[in-house]
């Protein structure tokens, strides 16, 4: 590789190591000419799907609109910043390893709720609320349901939350 700094033909690599989570190479280079010394970094070059829209529109897949939706539902909730990334980091491999080049939005969404479902159960309820748009009160009660139906204390606590969290106020 060219040096960026006086243009020699050649560099070299004086030091190699993973870097992220593992899925980046990081190198120290040296430049043999004039003795500088910069790092570069290697990916795969891996593409995300394009979004296919409820109206048949296409677009880019948008990671900072997958973050944002996350958090709007995550917000003020027990979840910490790495769990998320970790769950968003989860998401996109799994789109990238799909191979498609195109996913339907639904679909994505539906990836989102798996891993909410296992971060936090109001987060995971806020968004099914939104995306799956509750047809009516019945339908949101029976999702109540099926969660209260999970036996864990843990799980009966932070339905208590849930509960809490929607201003719901249990009979
Ligand atoms: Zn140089």
């Amino acid at each position: 590789m060219r040096c960026p700094f006086c243009g020699a033909e050649d560099t070299k690599v004086v030091d190699s190591r993973l870097a992220g989570e593992g899925d980046q190479v990081r190198r120290r280079r040296k430049c043999e000419v004039c003795k500088e010394r910069f790092t570069t970094y290697e990916t795969a070059e891996l593409n995300l799907p394009r979004v296919v829209k409820r109206d048949g529109s296409r677009v880019p897949f948008d990671g900072r609109k997958l973050r944002s939706g996350m958090m709007r539902a995550l917000e003020k909730r027990p979840v910490s910043t790495e769990q998320i990334d970790a769950a968003q980091a989860r998401i996109q491999r799994r789109l990238m390893s799909s191979g498609e080049s195109e996913v339907q939005a639904r679909r994505v969404g539906e990836l989102v709720m798996d891993e909410l479902r296992g971060l936090d159960q109001v987060a995971y309820v806020r968004f099914a609320s939104v995306y799956r748009k509750f047809e009516d009160v019945a339908a949101f009660r029976e999702e109540i349901d099926r969660l209260e139906r999970q036996p864990t204390p843990e799980v009966r606590r932070k339905q208590l939350d849930l509960l809490d969290a929607l201003e719901i106020k249990p009979k």
